[in-house]
This record gives C-alpha cells, sequence and structure tokens, in this order.
C-alpha cells in the first residue's frame, strides 16, 4: 500500500515572511500522514525558518536541490550534508528547470543521487520529457534512460525509498496539463523501468507522482490513475488555499 504524496515545489518564489504565513495558514490543517504525506520543497534560503516554524506539523520540508560534493570549495552551491544537518529529509533531484537552465546532465543527476543517499535524504527524482521528444519515436527511451541512468549504482534496498516524479516540461507552468491518460502512461512507464531495473516488488513500493500544470480542478482525476500516487506542484502551490485543497483530496 502506498502512501499518496503531495508536494509542492516553490522554486524560485515566495519571501520568508510569506513562508512563514503560509506554514502558520495551513497548520492543523493538514491530513494524517499516515493517510497523505505532504511535502513543500522550498528555497535552501528559507529552509531553516520554515523547519523552526513546522515542529508540530506533518508537513515535510524538502530542498528544491543540492549539490552532489558535501563539502569543499563550490562556490554558491547548496551541501546535502548541511541541508540534512538541518533537519532536512527530501529533496528534488533532475528538475526540468535544472536540466535546462543549469545543463544538468543525467551524470550529474546520478551523483546528485547518490550524495543524497550518503546524507539520509529521500531524493524525488524528476524525469522530463519534451514536446519535441513526446512527438519523436524515441519518446519511451528517453523516459526510461533517464531513470536508468538516475538510478545507476543506487541498490534495491535504497531504490525501495526514492520517489519519482514524471514532469513533462511541456505541461509545466503552461497551464497545459497532461491528460489523464498521458499522465498515467508516464508513472506507468516509470514504474515499468523500476520493476525492470530491480523487481516487481521495490516498483510497487516506490511512489510516482504526476507534475505539469496540476491544480484543484485536474487533480482529482490525475490522482484517481493507478499508477500516480501524488503530484508534484508548482504555481498551484504557492498559495495555502490551493495546497490545502491538493493534500486534502484523497482524504
Ligand atoms: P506547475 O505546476 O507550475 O506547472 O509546475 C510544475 C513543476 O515544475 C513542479 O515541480
Amino acid at each position: 500500500m502506498r502512501i499518496p504524496f503531495i508536494a509542492g515545489n516553490w522554486k524560485m518564489n515566495l519571501s520568508v515572511d510569506e513562508a512563514i504565513n503560509f506554514l502558520n495558514t495551513i497548520n492543523g490543517k493538514l491530513p494524517d500522514p499516515k493517510v497523505t504525506e505532504t511535502c513543500i520543497a522550498a528555497s535552501p534560503l528559507f529552509l531553516e525558518s520554515m523547519l523552526e516554524h513546522n515542529t508540530n506539523s506533518p508537513l515535510i520540508i524538502a530542498a528544491e536541490n543540492c549539490f552532489y560534493e558535501d563539502e569543499g570549495a563550490y562556490t554558491g552551491e547548496t551541501s546535502p550534508k548541511a541541508l540534512a544537518e538541518m533537519g532536512v529529509t527530501h529533496v528534488i533531484i533532475g528538475h526540468s528547470e535544472r536540466r535546462k537552465y543549469f545543463n544538468e546532465t543525467d551524470d550529474i543527476i546520478n551523483k546528485k543521487v547518490h550524495a543524497a543517499f550518503r546524507n539520509h535524504l529521500t531524493p524525488i527524482i524528476c524525469c522530463d520529457e519534451t514536446m519535441s521528444r513526446r512527438q519523436s519515436a524515441d519518446r519511451i527511451s528517453w523516459v526510461v534512460s533517464q531513470v536508468t541512468n538516475a538510478l545507476k549504482s543506487v541498490t534495491a534496498q535504497q531504490a525501495k525509498n526514492i520517489i519519482l516524479a514524471y514532469e513533462p516540461s511541456w505541461a509545466i507552468g503552461s497551464g497545459k496539463t497532461a491528460s489523464t491518460d498521458e499522465a498515467e502512461e508516464g508513472c506507468y512507464l516509470i514504474r515499468q523501468t523500476i520493476a525492470d531495473l530491480y523487481s516487481d516488488d521495490i516498483a510497487n513500493q516506490v511512489r510516482v507522482l504526476y507534475g505539469g500544470s496540476v491544480n484543484d480542478d485536474n487533480a482529482d482525476d490525475i490522482l484517481a490513475q493507478t499508477d500516480i500516487d501524488g503530484v508534484l506542484a508548482g504555481g498551484a502551490s504557492l498559495k495555502p488555499d490551493s495546497f490545502l485543497k491538493l493534500a486534502n483530496f484523497l482524504q
């Protein structure tokens, strides 16, 4: 039985004050984490204050990214070790915006996945799909290869704990969400890849999320799909009301 996972990715939005107001507004209104886990990924600048304000809440506070080394001369990077020391437990890795604007390759993403495990952080690994890839003959192999490359040398024991997200960039921030069939197909493909790499048992334990223009109007149908265990919402996670609606859909 997979516990649904409803996550928001704030990206480079909000201020620290707005982040704290958000936490105060949703306080006491989130589902029981045994029923639905909830998570917000925020800028590293906000994480310490957010963790301080989040002591009596089931909300998981995640980082949006981390570097693949724990420490050293890497100006401006975010140490996964420091994130773990602060009390962060989850980190998004390989978001399409990191791939697109910061040239993150599958190899870099794989190193970041290992850095997350080394520091006991749960990686939320994103798989992209551009529109040109979607329309090309190799679209399936492109999604499969992102999962396979991200998980190179990841053990079965580690793989059980990962969270994956099918986040086609053609649907991100575009208001053009994937249809439920398209979202389900992407998540199914990711789960099948896990089954091929590890086992059916592990594929059945791993949670796969859909992200791309999710909102409180379309989440119901998306969350009803067999292979979709939750959502990774951008815009719809910025307002407490809409995040709460997403978080409480499965109550
Ligand atoms: P939107 O929900 O704004 O399309 O963003 C999705 C996303 O990129 C979440 O990581």
